[in-house]
């Protein structure tokens, strides 16, 4: 323990008692430091960089760094520093130049976030906060008083909320973009449906005129509904309100139902369209939700449709690892590697300045991947630009039980 040197005024028959006294109370000090969970320390500079000793360490450094007081030295500290980050800007990063500035008398209050790399590899955030002890005959610095506090925990949950602000202002970033553009995406096949219904009513138009305007009339009002759809459920998902409805749900059929819904797209597009379900099992009923799985598979699939040129969209399922897996195939423009890490985030669309941007509200795979999720399953892709993409998609195989 550090003597304290008894002051002038107690310069009397009671100064030894009163230093002991004194000394006990330091004693004290360092137990109630390291009660509270922090580590105290004195340091003595030495003559130079990493010629210091560190003495009357608290026991906590053996949870703390895995050594006992009388094995932590400066080199040994050092060794595990990864990062030092000062809590004011007064304070430098080098440990170097902190030291001769507190020598200098510069320094009054140290303070840093330190990152270590424990001797068992596990990685810890201690803050290091000392004051400077001086030498009451010279006047001079001659080491430091601190203490160490493990705020690794801190740290983490601090790391974790930086991330979810910046996931959640990019999400905000998103949402204001297609906000922003909404009037414009419901405005436009609004005014098709206005303008082609009026069209519709005039007189003189020929028969080939008015199937073409009707044709504009329900692709518009069906793009308007996939709209309104798309932002319903989304906010539905988002505030957790969607609940799974499970019952027998036949593959092979639903597989038919969505190759009848895209075959006529496909044919417009002149895009090959082939569905595969496994042979040997003529029938596969599984226990699941049909419209989640079907609302899935078609937005994934007016995906693959929608962007891809020419070529072939494939799409199909197996058993594998005791589950089901879907894949959809395209041989589109694929996604580029910087868009990839976002495709699934509400309201995002990979827009290339070269290419105008297909119809779409963002949405589409963030509500397959929530309904996936909910499922039990898990969504991913693989995709290269100019050759296409294919998505996979897993649920349970979850059978119905035959007594
Ligand atoms: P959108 O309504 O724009 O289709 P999605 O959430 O369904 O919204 O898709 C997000 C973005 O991912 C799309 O805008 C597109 O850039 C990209 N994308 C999705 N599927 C494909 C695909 N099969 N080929 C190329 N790009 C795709």
């Amino acid at each position: 323990m550090r003597t304290v040197t008894s002051p002038d005024y107690l310069n009397c028959r009671f100064a030894k008692e009163v230093e002991e006294q004194l000394n006990n109370a330091g004693d004290l000090f360092f137990q109630a430091i390291a009660n509270a969970d922090g580590v105290p320390y004195q340091f003595i500079f030495g003559t130079g960089n990493e010629e210091g000793y560190y003495i009357n360490v608290g026991y906590g450094i053996k949870q703390l760094l895995g050594v006992t007081p009388s094995e932590f030295t400066e080199p040994f500290f050092v060794r595990l520093i990864e990062e030092i980050n000062p809590v004011s800007d007064d304070i430098p990063k080098a440990r170097s130049e902190s030291r001769e500035r507190i020598i200098k008398g510069e320094i009054q209050k140290y303070k840093a976030e330190i990152l270590v790399n424990t001797p068992d590899g596990v990685k810890k955030w201690i803050k290091d906060s000392a004051i400077p002890v001086t030498d009451d005959k010279t006047g001079r610095v001659t080491g430091l008083l601190g203490i160490f506090n493990d705020i690794t925990e801190h740290k983490q949950t601090l790391i974790q909320l930086d991330k979810a602000l910046e996931r959640a202002s990019e999400s905000d970033r998103l949402k204001t973009a297609f906000l922003n553009n909404l009037p414009h995406e419901i405005r436009t096949p609004l005014n098709a449906i206005v303008g082609f219904s009026t069209l519709l009513g005039e007189p003189g138009q020929d028969m080939n005129d008015r199937m073409e305007f009707s044709d504009i009339i329900t692709h518009s009002s069906d793009h308007l509904l996939e709209i309104v759809d798309d932002v319903l459920e989304i906010s539905k998902i988002e505030a957790k309100i969607v609940r799974v409805i499970r019952k027998e749900v036949n593959l092979n059929q639903m597989f038919q139902r969505v190759y009848d819904r895209f075959k006529p797209l496909a044919n417009e597009k002149n895009i090959i369209l082939r569905y595969d379900t496994p042979i040997d099992e003529r029938e596969i009923i599984i226990i699941s939700d049909s419209y989640k799985i079907f609302q899935s598979l078609t937005n994934i699939i007016g995906n693959a449709i929608k962007f891809t040129k020419a070529g072939k969209v494939e799409f199909g399922f197996c058993i594998k690892e005791g589950k089901i897996e879907f894949y959809i195939s395209d041989t589109g423009i694929g996604i580029a590697q910087e868009h990839q890490p976002n495709i699934f985030k509400p309201f995002y669309q990979a827009e290339s300045s070269s290419t105008k941007r297909p119809e779409g509200t963002g949405l589409g795979l963030s509500i397959a991947k929530a309904y996936i999720e909910l499922l039990g399953g898990r969504i991913w892709f693989k995709s290269e630009p100019g050759e296409g993409s294919v998505f996979y998609f897993t649920i349970p195989n979850e059978r119905r039980l035959t007594i």
